[in-house]
């Protein structure tokens, strides 16, 4: 596959990719708060910054993009044509430090849900974030005769 960008055109497009509140980030804030969940956001003084934090359950969100954490085995997570060493370097320290964000909240007592760009739209994110949060939603079954 060829890069079509020009490199001024990715460049504009990795820093409009590279925002704090990125959409996909939006979106599961307000997902998040449809279902009752109150957290805060960019918590400093935690490690890496996590995108959601839930203080009280010490539980925390990543929203990752897929190009930029590299998600494994993504169809998004490509390395560019142009500059292929400049990327691949740049890349793997972002993954690198992601780890180690997620060891140092982990072993502050954090539990650590990393979310992929790619999977916002999965029909099971709800259930995936409820049993992350440990509120199972509630089954309105019908009474038994
Ligand atoms: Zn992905």
């Amino acid at each position: 596959m060829v890069d079509r960008l020009s490199t001024s055109q990715r460049s504009a497009l990795m820093s409009s990719i590279r925002s704090t509140n990125t959409r996909p980030e939006m979106a599961i804030r307000r997902l998040l708060h449809r279902l009752g969940y109150r957290f805060r956001i960019h918590a400093a003084g935690l490690p890496g910054r996590p995108d959601i934090v839930f203080s009280p359950r010490r539980k925390c969100i990543f929203v990752h993009g897929c190009f930029w954490h590299q998600h494994r085995g993504c169809a998004n997570a490509t390395v560019p044509r142009t500059r292929p060493e400049y990327w691949s370097s740049k890349l793997l320290r972002n993954t690198e430090r992601d780890a180690s964000n997620e060891g140092a909240l982990r072993n502050l007592g954090w539990e650590v849900f990393v979310l992929w760009e790619c999977e916002l739209k999965n029909p099971d994110l709800e259930l995936r974030l409820d049993h992350f949060l440990g509120k199972p939603r509630i089954k309105r079954t019908p009474p038994k005769r």
